[in-house]
């Protein structure tokens, strides 16, 4: 059976105008980024398309990427991940976007409340430029916006926050937690919640909350109650969405915390990731250059070719766990009796970690 890929992430370019402490693709210049006309070869199987970067709006043939995209993959959603600095440039961008894509989907990166996603993103007055970005495209229309919250230890004690603010503004929460990458994030080695004893974050911890009974330090009960009220508040809803959305904070938090998977997901076989330059991987975090998206005629030739399955060996080998939407989304849709009978039994009693 062949196999047909049904997820993947594009970052169309490495420039960045923010400067994250968590992310060193600010610092790449001069990185090739493929043209327009490339992307015509994606495959039409794909459901998920993620444009990302560095910040893809600063490529001006961005309508162009996304116009030839949503010809190859008719089927996908497409979800372009920004961090809304350039608000003015974006706005520009996005009325000729919509004229291509009406249903384009936008998630704005906010890391916290005011100061903290300032210090998060090594932006002065970033919130609000990112925030009047979110509000001029609601203005325009754009039904499916995000706020999109990654999680670090800085940081982790403003999920709940912005998590409140996205529900407060009606528009869809989505979280990622930051990750080392030998060849993502600038090759950045983030060394998140590796001590979850650590004394020094337990500022900001609400009082009242129901936390999980587990005997870890201050920085473990922070991250617990920040999910626990997280999972709890979609599972209270009345949406199943909102289901599977708890269902993928629980997997985060168990990610994060380095306890077993809740599932096993597929990169190299559901999943791949494509850089600027066309390189292809099979996640944001597999460093197996499976391709040059370049070179190759026909994908599905290449999906499906004894390299391919070789590499799939090397991926494998690996072990390296990864939990990320694009990846997780798959795998959730997968496993549905296993994922809903984990809703049910936490809806009615309340989850505890
Ligand atoms: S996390 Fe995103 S916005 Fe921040 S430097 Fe990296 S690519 Fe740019």
């Amino acid at each position: 059976m062949p196999i047909h890929p049904i997820d993947c992430v594009l970052a169309v370019t490495y420039n960045c105008n923010s400067r994250c402490t968590m992310c060193d693709i600010w610092k790449i210049s001069g990185y090739p980024e493929m043209p327009p006309g490339q992307y015509a070869k994606l495959p039409d199987s794909l459901l998920d398309i993620n444009i990302s970067g560095g910040e893809p709006f600063l490529r001006k043939d961005l309508p162009e990427i996304i116009s030839v995209v949503g010809r190859a993959c008719p089927k996908a959603r497409i979800v372009i991940s920004s961090n809304g600095f350039a608000t003015e440039m974006i706005m520009v961008q996005m009325k000729k976007i919509i004229a291509v894509k009406p249903d384009i989907g936008v998630a704005i990166s906010i890391d916290g409340i005011g100061e903290m996603h300032d210090q998060m993103r090594g932006i002065p007055g970033g919130f609000d430029k990112a925030m009047s970005t979110v509000k001029g495209l609601q203005v325009m229309g754009i039904g499916n916006l995000r706020l999109g919250f990654t999680v670090t230890e800085r940081n982790v004690k403003h999920l709940r926050r912005v998590y409140d603010l996205a529900n407060e503004m009606g528009i869809q929460f989505t979280h990622s937690f930051a990750q080392s990458s030998e060849f993502y994030f600038g090759g950045k080695q983030n060394t998140e919640f590796q001590n979850l004893s650590d004394e020094s974050m337990t500022e900001g911890m609400a009082v009242g909350v129901e936390t999980p009974k587990e005997k870890t330090g201050p920085m473990g009960k922070l991250l617990n109650e920040q999910y626990c009220y997280l999972i709890n508040s979609e599972l209270r809803s009345w949406n199943v969405k909102r289901w599977l959305r708890a269902y993928f904070a629980f997997g985060m938090y168990n990610f994060i915390t380095g306890k077993n998977p809740v599932l096993s997901n597929a990169p190299g076989r559901d999943f791949f990731f494509i850089d600027p330059g066309g390189i292809i991987y099979p996640s944001v975090v597999h460093n197996i250059k499976l391709g040059n998206f370049a070179e190759i005629e026909n994908f599905m030739d290449f999906w499906n070719s004894p390299a391919m399955s070789e590499n799939r060996k090397k991926i494998d080998n690996s072990k390296m766990p990864v939990w990320m939407i694009c990846t997780a989304r798959t795998a959730i849709k997968k496993h549905p009796f296993r994922v809903m009978w984990w809703v049910l039994k936490n809806k009615l009693s309340g989850f505890k970690m």
